[in-house]
């Protein structure tokens, strides 16, 4: 699904698709994305790296999950090797949902509103260190705050989240989808 950046990062062509797939082969060799891609294939869904792709990408969003397709990760809304590793690793977690349920259906809000809880929550992209150098410094409950913040950014182009949907859904499915750690034991 399709993940924004920060609101500050601004279109930028910096890195070639080449740097870009370079990174992205650089990122299947850290301990996240090898666990994920190791318990998709113990799930009956194993991954080539062909499954990746660096593409330009004219939405502002830093990667997507697409079923039955691939990951992609936006060339133009990456800079540094450890925002590809994020972005992996979070699109990762929704193609391990997407294969452990029969019947996701990512066009429904509450069934993206839960997948996008996951992947924020489990991907790291709310460690305390990223949001310090997204500018946000408050502590305390950040990260739940910062998987919200998230969450509503991804949900923005889904129709069926339009208006107050996104928001009363995520309240709805918080509880369970948020301690849904699923393949993990833990909070990674
Ligand atoms: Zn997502």
């Amino acid at each position: 699904m399709a993940d924004k950046p920060a609101s500050s990062v601004n279109a930028r062509r910096i890195i070639t698709d080449q740097e870009c797939q370079a990174m992205i082969q650089k990122s299947l060799r850290t301990p996240m994305v090898r666990f994920l891609r190791q318990q998709l294939e113990k799930a009956g869904c194993p991954i080539g790296d062909n499954f990746f792709r660096a593409v330009y990408c004219h939405q502002k969003m830093q990667g997507a999950y697409i079923s039955g397709e691939g990951v992609t990760v936006c060339t133009n809304y990456i800079r540094i090797q450890d925002e590809v590793n994020q972005v992996v690793t979070h699109e990762l977690i929704h193609a391990y949902d997407d294969c452990r349920a029969a019947n996701l259906e990512w066009t429904r809000c509450a069934h993206h509103a839960c997948s996008e809880i996951r992947a924020a929550h489990l991907s790291g992209d709310c460690h305390y260190k990223r949001e310090l150098l997204r500018g946000f410094t408050k502590f305390g409950g950040q990260g739940k705050e910062c998987v919200r913040r998230r969450v509503m950014q991804s949900l923005a182009t889904n129709p069926d989240c339009a208006g107050t949907a996104a928001k009363d859904t995520i309240e709805a499915v918080w509880d369970k989808c948020y301690n849904d750690k699923q393949p993990f034991d833990r909070e990674p």
